[in-house]
């Protein structure tokens, strides 16, 4: 997967679409569109969505090699994967989208060795090219109970609403003189963010070295 190659045909297709990319721009795009694959290829059965507009659309010029993409399918996921068109909204996204969204989130943080207010490549990408209508995420928008809306922006931490945390936040959260701001716009790293991972499965921290994770 470290080492899928793109077809020079599917760049230029991606350049097609945003002409302004520059060489490293794309080089970012495809990092992010494999780790996108590399976490489709860790969780076949969860239900996951791409967050970002610009690997959406080069994981489309991929599909169109019809033949080459049902080879790198079968070898990194043993079936199809069929490229899902993606929600257009956050006012329009069901329940659906929302966990689909938020599973890929830790996925994501897990692939990337993010503490839980990391935001990986996957979303980041689209605003660090500046791509034309792309998505745009904030990890906290730093609201207790309650999201402030910032502009244009996903807030992930409130995704599943206001009141419900898509995560605990971990043992900290209990210290009595803690205010609970414990993480936000600190960095992940200052806060130690690491012990909170919780990855009982032991698959993470193995990817992304380099990521920076904001
Ligand atoms: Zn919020």
């Amino acid at each position: 997967m470290t080492d899928l190659q793109f077809p020079a045909s599917a760049r230029q297709q991606l350049l097609n679409r945003h002409p302004h990319l520059s060489d490293d721009d794309i080089v970012l795009v495809e990092t992010a569109t494999r780790q996108w694959f590399r976490i489709v290829a860790r969780q076949s059965s969860a239900k996951l969505s791409v967050p970002s507009v610009v690997v959406d659309d080069l994981w489309q010029e991929l599909t169109r090699h019809t033949q080459d993409y049902a080879t790198f399918c079968d070898a990194a996921f043993g079936r199809p994967l069929p490229h899902q068109p993606r929600f257009t909204t956050s006012a329009g996204m069901t329940n659906t989208d929302r966990s689909a969204l938020l599973a890929t989130l830790n996925h994501g943080r897990r692939d990337e060795g993010c503490g839980p207010t990391g935001l990986p490549l996957l979303f980041r990408v689209d605003q660090e090219v500046r791509v034309q209508n792309g998505k745009r995420y904030l990890a906290d928008c730093g609201g207790r109970g309650e999201c402030f809306p910032v502009s244009d922006r996903v807030c992930l931490q409130h995704l599943a609403g206001p009141g419900k945390r898509p995560k605990p936040r971990g043992i900290r959260g209990e210290l009595p003189f803690n205010d609970g701001r414990h993480g936000y716009a600190g960095g992940s790293g200052g806060s130690g963010g690491g012990e909170f991972s919780g990855g009982s499965d032991g698959g993470g921290g193995d990817g992304g070295g380099g990521g920076s994770c904001n």
